[in-house]
């Protein structure tokens, strides 16, 4: 457990003290994503296109070989380990590559391979032999943009070593004054690439021929960004190929994506909808808000069988109570909104590989960050919201990442006090499944 001073002894009660209100930014939790991730997200559902002409024949390929793809860029993807598209991938590679190219909006949930997928088309658009900039890549933030280029790298290897070359667009980043690019791809931010190409003319626009905007969602939440990528885009010969990715699908998102990118092909795949079919939910009585954490360490070696979340209000009470177990001889992890992004991604990445098997944390810590293997989730504070009524849309996210591929998930609810009693009832009421009281010495209802 992280070093935190926690001077009080006593239990943090609901409303002693702000909920974990330092906020993660989109982009950090975006980075976050990506960096926790080293594998394809299990998605079910189907991919759904909108086509500029629903006549045409929609191709898809199973395999990386039916694209007809450079040999030293096939050799690139099979050392990533990939072995065949991933889902959106499919149906996107065929219309991403096609001649003549197609403009794409196409929106998945992360981990999905989008990113994969508009790298291997920048990578089979450019002509190495040519030494100036082909294809942009548009990123929100520095990291962003860093992590993008790793992926190219990657996936670019055995063309980079012929010769191909990319270039940073990003703060601090500049080439000689007077002087011109020669990388065939530029990944980079929209304030430094617009200077690089209005300000310090360091390339062509016109001669881009594929333009990606990634993260379009994240990007919309920074001041200043969807104009500049507009200015951007403006200068582009209008025959380049447009494509922009986002991980959400909401009017805002829509409206710039279309702004940017007109006569595209719109393509989704529906995020899996979080149910609570299959997770046993239960609620366990406390006297106070002491007893709860009699109950929580009595159930501590019926969490570590699977791996646990253990949710709280504040992240007082999650360093509290963190603090407490781990002084009771209990291994924990912690997560809250004031940890650093390398530490948080620390974490995360413990939890994940299993090293810890309970991770206590916040709403805001742990929101939009999916660690599929969690098999309980606690509320050891009910998600309340600023009314202090229920908050049932939380309560969904919460548990509805336990159960998930079929296996069985648990749910327990903390109660001390009526209100509690309460705020639980409204919520089985509101989902129309049954909360059942759980004995903490009845475990074997857990197995
Ligand atoms: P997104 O951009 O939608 O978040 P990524 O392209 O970053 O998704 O892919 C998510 C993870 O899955 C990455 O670790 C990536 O290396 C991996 N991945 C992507 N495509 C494939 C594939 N076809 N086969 C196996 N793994 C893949």
């Amino acid at each position: 457990v992280n070093q935190l001073s926690v001077s009080d002894e006593k239990a943090p009660k609901e409303g002693d003290a702000a909920p974990d209100d330092k906020e993660i930014s989109p982009e950090e939790r975006s980075l976050m994503k990506k960096m926790i991730r080293d594998h394809l997200a299990n998605v079910k559902g189907d991919v759904n296109v909108q086509q500029k002409d629903p006549n045409s024949p929609l191709y898809s390929v199973k395999s990386f070989e039916e694209l007809r793809l450079n040999e030293k860029l096939l050799q690139g993807v099979y050392g990533m380990g990939f072995n065949k598209p991933s889902k959106i991938q499919e149906t996107a590679l065929p219309m991403l590559l096609a001649d003549p190219p197609n403009n794409m909006i196409a929106q998945s949930q992360s981990g999905t391979g989008k990113t994969a997928a508009f790298v291997l088309a920048m990578l089979s658009r450019v002509d190495k032999t040519k030494p100036y900039p082909q294809a942009l890549c548009l990123s929100p933030t520095f990291e962003l943009a860093n992590q993008t280029g790793s992926v190219l790298e990657k996936m670019g290897k055995f063309l980079i070593e012929d010769g191909l070359k990319v270039a940073y667009a990003l703060r601090g980043n500049r080439l000689e004054k007077g002087s011109k690019c020669d990388a065939q791809i530029i990944i980079g931010t929209p304030g430094s690439l617009l200077d690089w190409i209005m300000r310090h003319r360091f390339f062509d626009p016109k001669k881009i021929n594929i333009f990606v905007l990634d993260e379009a969602d994240v990007m919309i939440s920074q001041q200043g960004h969807q104009d500049q990528s507009i200015r951007i885009k403006k200068a582009l010969n209008p025959s380049a190929q447009l494509l922009l990715f986002s991980a959400t699908y909401e009017a805002s998102v829509m409206n710039f994506a279309q702004n940017i990118v007109n006569d595209a092909v719109i393509i989704r795949l529906r995020r899996e909808e979080e149910s609570l079919d299959n997770i046993k939910q239960f609620y366990v009585k406390c006297d106070t808000a002491e007893s709860k954490y009699e109950a929580l360490a009595n159930l501590y070696g019926s969490l570590t069988i699977g791996q646990t979340m253990v949710f709280c209000h504040t992240k007082k009470a999650v360093n509290w109570l963190s603090e407490k177990l781990s002084k009771d001889g209990h291994a924990v992890a912690l997560l809250t909104g004031e940890l650093e992004i390398e530490q948080r991604l620390a974490v995360l990445n413990r939890f994940r590989d299993g090293k810890e098997k309970v991770l206590i944390t916040t709403n805001v810590a742990a929101r939009g960050i999916d660690v599929e293997q969690v098999t309980i989730v606690i509320n050891y504070d009910i998600p309340i919201n600023h009314m202090q009524q229920p908050d049932f849309e939380t309560y969904l996210h919460r548990i509805g990442r336990t159960g998930r591929f079929g296996k069985k998930g648990l749910a327990i609810n903390f109660v001390d006090g009526t209100r509690s009693r309460r705020q639980v009832e409204e919520i089985s009421k509101h989902f129309g499944k049954e909360i059942k009281l759980l004995q903490v010495d009845d475990l074997d209802e857990l197995e």
